[in-house]
């Protein structure tokens, strides 16, 4: 009799495949139940091995699937996820595998060859494309096989018109479409445009779907019923029969990176997948990542520009307020609270950007300078007036409000600083009677609560808006003419090592949201350092300019995009565990001389639900060599002593280095 033997994925924190025994021949890429541990689990066949091996093997105890639910190609691509990102292989096809299908449960296969009509309705078409867009989409239809091209648009310039009509070109070839947005916010106003001009067979695939829905999303796509689909990072691997063309919105969006568990940048893996399944990938934005615009620069990537905005004005640039000398209400200085007034005289709206949600960041005791901290983190609790609590915004803790400090008992406790629900009652006490709708994660929580408040937003004529970077991501508010920026010194001061290209970005796609109607926009930053070089450098609201010239200096330093970085993260209940894991590192790996490691160093949150953190940063002239070296450092620690004491992992690209 033939035994068949198999590696299997488990989804277990640990980077190996397992080998099982079957009767049966079963299809790499198909699910199994498989006993592991004294449990029975779903794993997934990634490989047949030809030979017997000579330890034990158990039988498969049951097969889940007639057809394997990962092709060839996604096979690949999630093997390059688990290498790369050097992420445990079973948790890499768990979290590409629909929840549905996690479960032992049989498929229910959709019948195949559906066919499915696609049709632009005409009367979208009448919308009559300028010159870019006539030269932008000619250079997109023409791409072919593995084809990166950047869609670099200014806010405004029909950058979604031209995804339309570049999508239409696939159907009409019998392709189909995969769009990617950065945000769940972001869907609803895209799957509005697409619906209107192919109908409603358009399928909508992110976290906040439920389960069901997004497995039947899944099938219908792999079944090639489903020809557009539209979703955010859990979509990217989405089984589009079929596919002809990956479009990825907003490509700068640091929300394409996993911030938690596997860190994947979405925005690569979907590079990735394009380059596997050798066909064309859009990258559009206003404000390109340096990554891209440096394959841009070396030819590896196309580009098309869009640098007019449809109705042909320019977006606005900024004009920047000394606040070093004024007096401040709630963070608003005088000046910005006259051209509000001004705006809304004219029935117009305002929006203004904070980075800082809640009521008050900072509860102090102006006596002995006592101050609210969370007792499990290294993090200032902040005031929220709705709730009346003091609130951890690294772990969530809430706490009562003291009436008298804790430490020397006076009763003199003040709010200090502002934050998103400061601005919105102050606003609403100062311009008495005028709309002010705030726009944050506290006021977006409830389901349903975005769309409201972005339909209160279009159905008002004069109004405010108050929000956090949610504001600033890609939606259309029409009536706005007046941006007001309060707080971007910290960006503009950070020592991060990306921190230039983050709030150039913020800064533009804010700007972007202003002056789209009219021709008189305005954005002021409100800044302690009006002199700032970089500020002055934005100040006429050309990005490509700035990040041009930023690209430069990273050429000169070495720092990515010229080199790859990865952060080696730690984190345990005591500080010494951290610093001895991190120095044992520091002496074992085995450097070339074009690799660096800095660290230990405190992570500036140095303390985060009970646990310390520490980090390294690992430095290599390329993502290559760098793979290399935190392999090694893997087979290393793995005989530590050191290593059991410490929760340890790395964030390859990392964003965020707090
Ligand atoms: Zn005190
Ligand atoms: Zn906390």
């Amino acid at each position: 009799m033939n035994i068949f033997y198999y590696d299997v994925a488990i989804p277990i924190p640990i980077r190996e495949t397992f080998t099982y025994e079957c009767k049966e021949s079963i299809q790499v890429g198909s699910r199994v139940l498989v006993e592991f541990r004294k449990k029975k689990v779903v794993g997934h066949i990634v490989k047949a091995v030809s030979k017997k091996p000579n330890f034990y093997t158990i039988q498969i105890s049951e097969i889940l699937d007639e057809e394997p639910i990962f092709k060839s190609n996604d096979i690949d691509i999630l093997f390059w996820l688990a290498d790369y990102y050097q992420h445990p292989i079973g948790e890499v096809f768990d979290t590409f595998c629909p929840p549905t299908l996690r479960k032992p449960v049989k498929r229910n296969i959709h019948s195949r060859n559906i066919q499915s009509e696609y049709k632009a309705f005409s009367n979208d078409k009448k919308v009559t494309l300028n010159k870019e867009q006539v030269e932008s989409l000619e250079i997109l239809n023409n791409l072919d096989g593995f084809d990166p091209c950047l869609l670099y648009g200014v806010t405004g310039s029909g950058k979604t018109e031209i995804y339309l009509r570049l999508t239409d070109t696939y159907l009409t070839k019998g392709k189909s479409v995969l769009i990617l947005v950065p945000e769940i916010s972001l869907t609803p106003q895209l799957e509005d445009r697409f619906v209107s001009r192919f109908g409603d067979n358009i399928g909508i695939y992110h976290s906040k779907k439920t389960a069901k829905q997004r497995y039947d999303i899944w099938e219908r796509a792999q079944s090639g019923e489903l020809k557009i689909v539209i979703g955010t990072r859990s979509a990217v691997l989405c089984p589009l029969n079929e596919l002809g063309v990956i479009i990825v919105d907003e490509e700068h969006d640091q929300s394409y990176k996993q911030h938690e568990g596997f860190r994947f940048s979405a925005r690569d893996l979907s590079i990735k997948r394009a380059q596997v399944e050798a066909i064309p990938i859009v990258l559009g934005t206003a404000t390109p990542s340096l990554q891209t615009l440096r394959l841009v620069q070396e030819k590896k990537y196309k580009e098309a520009k869009l640098l007019k905005r449809a109705n042909g004005f320019k977006p606005p640039g900024f004009i920047t307020l000394d606040i070093n000398d004024s007096q401040l209400e709630s963070g608003i200085a005088k000046e910005s609270l006259d051209a509000i007034t001004n705006t809304l005289k004219e029935n117009k709206q305002v929006l203004i950007f904070i980075n800082r949600r809640g009521f008050s960041p900072l509860y102090e005791c102006s006596s002995c300078r006592w101050i609210a901290e969370c007792s499990s983190c290294d993090a200032r609790l902040v005031f929220h007036h709705g709730l009346n609590r003091l609130i951890c915004h690294r772990c969530d803790s809430a706490y009562g409000v003291p009436k008298k400090c804790p430490a020397c008992n006076s009763s003199s406790l003040n709010l200090q600083g502002s934050g998103t629900e400061r601005i919105e009652l102050f606003l609403e006490n100062y311009f008495e009677g005028t709309t002010i709708i705030r726009l944050d994660q506290d006021t977006t929580k409830k389901k349903g609560s975005l769309k409201e408040i972005l339909e209160m937003v279009h159905k008002s004529e004069s109004a405010i808006l108050v929000g956090t970077q949610m504001l600033a991501k890609g939606h259309d508010f029409p009536r706005v003419e007046l941006g007001i920026i309060l707080n971007c010194d910290s960006g503009i001061t950070s020592p991060d090592i990306n921190s230039l290209e983050k709030i150039s970005q913020l800064l533009i796609q804010v700007s972007g949201r202003v002056g789209r109607k009219e021709n008189n926009g305005k954005v002021i930053i409100q800044t302690r350092y009006p002199e700032d070089k970089n500020l002055l450098e934005l100040r006429s609201g050309d990005y490509l300019n700035f990040a041009l010239n930023n690209l430069k200096q990273k050429k000169e330093l070495r720092h990515p995009p010229y080199s790859a970085i990865a952060l080696l993260r730690t984190t345990s209940p005591l500080a010494k565990h951290n610093i001895n894991f991190l120095h044992q590192v520091n002496k074992s790996a085995k450097l070339k001389s074009d690799m660096s490691i800095i660290g230990p160093i405190p992570s500036i949150i140095s303390k985060s639900r009970g646990n310390f953190r520490h980090h390294s940063i690992i430095q290599a002239s390329s993502k290559i060599d760098l793979n290399k070296l935190i392999k090694n450092i893997i087979v290393l620690a793995g005989s530590w002593k050191e290593t059991k004491k410490v929760k340890w992992y790395f964030d390859i690209d990392p964003i965020d280095y707090n």
